[in-house]
């Protein structure tokens, strides 16, 4: 299917890798040019230069923390003039409600809220005046069906997602649509850090820790970065004007319910 949208331009933040870098590749696929980001200079260039020889698109790199002012301002200077926004960054770490402290939080809603609604403040304008746009932002499963040890994360994205809804319903009739992607679990390098994290805590190897998982999930199988990069291309296409303020959820079928 021709997503009708080469030669526009896109912003994919936290790109060189995992889920964002999947976004990347199946814009490019589509013939859209790119600003990549990540704080890695290294694998953000490697990533940027295997785009352009893979899909002959223009790609410019800025490395930087998207969670902070300067990383923000930095991107926006950058993506002047983009058609389409994807958002995202690293997830906040696991816990006890115990754990977190006012400043934990913070950082979390800086990371997973805040950050994508500056850069939704900074570049859905120029969207709007030119009668055209798309917003994804990259949230979680988690949005529909909170995961215990995730509570930074479950606070921090069920913001964003009340933002969503209200602002994708107010930039509607200037042609611009915003939906957020929400990935169940994902074969990326935040996906093994998760098992990791299973593995210590249950005594059992990684390996183990991934394959109870896997038991779990009606697919029987983590989800990959160009599935979760097909379906962000498709939202950002021609053919997806008509979704707007949507939380699609990619997990297998993780997630037993109806909405
Ligand atoms: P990942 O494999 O850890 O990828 C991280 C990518 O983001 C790398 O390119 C990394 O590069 C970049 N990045 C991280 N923090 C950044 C920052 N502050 N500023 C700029 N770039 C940053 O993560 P992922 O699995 O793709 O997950 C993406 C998002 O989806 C995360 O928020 C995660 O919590 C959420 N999610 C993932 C899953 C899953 O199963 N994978 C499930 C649910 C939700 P640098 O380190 O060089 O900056």
């Amino acid at each position: 299917m021709d997503l009708g949208i080469r030669g526009k331009r896109a912003l994919v933040c936290a790109s060189s890798k995992g889920l964002g870098r999947g976004c990347a590749e199946a814009l490019a696929e589509a013939g859209v040019d790119l600003v990549m980001n990540a704080r890695g200079r290294e694998a953000l260039e490697q990533a940027a230069q295997e785009i352009r020889d893979r899909f002959g698109v223009t790609v410019t790199t800025v490395a930087c923390d998207v969670t902070t002012p300067e990383g923000q301002e930095q991107l926006i200077e950058a993506a002047q003039g983009v058609d389409i926004l994807v958002t995202n960054a690293g997830g906040p770490p696991p816990g006890m409600w115990t754990d977190w402290d006012r400043e934990d939080f913070i950082r979390a809603l800086d990371a997973n809220m805040l950050s994508p609604i500056a850069l939704i403040k900074a570049l859905v304008p120029g969207m709007m005046e030119r009668g055209w746009g798309r917003v994804v932002n990259i949230t979680s499963q988690s949005v529909k069906s909170p995961i215990p040890q995730l509570g930074l994360s479950n606070a921090a994205r069920a913001g964003l997602t009340g933002y969503v809804a209200g602002t994708s319903r107010q930039v509607a009739p200037s042609g611009v649509t915003i939906n957020n992607l929400l990935p169940g679990i994902h074969d990326t390098d935040r996906a093994a850090s998760l098992d990791d994290g299973v593995s210590k805590k249950e005594g059992i190897s990684a390996g183990d820790a991934r394959k109870k998982r896997e038991a779990s999930i009606p697919a029987r199988r983590y989800g990959t970065p160009a599935e979760f990069g097909a379906t962000c291309a498709f939202l950002c296409s021609q053919h997806a004007g008509f979704m707007v303020g949507q939380n699609v959820l990619l997990d297998g079928g993780a997630g037993n319910q109806t909405m």
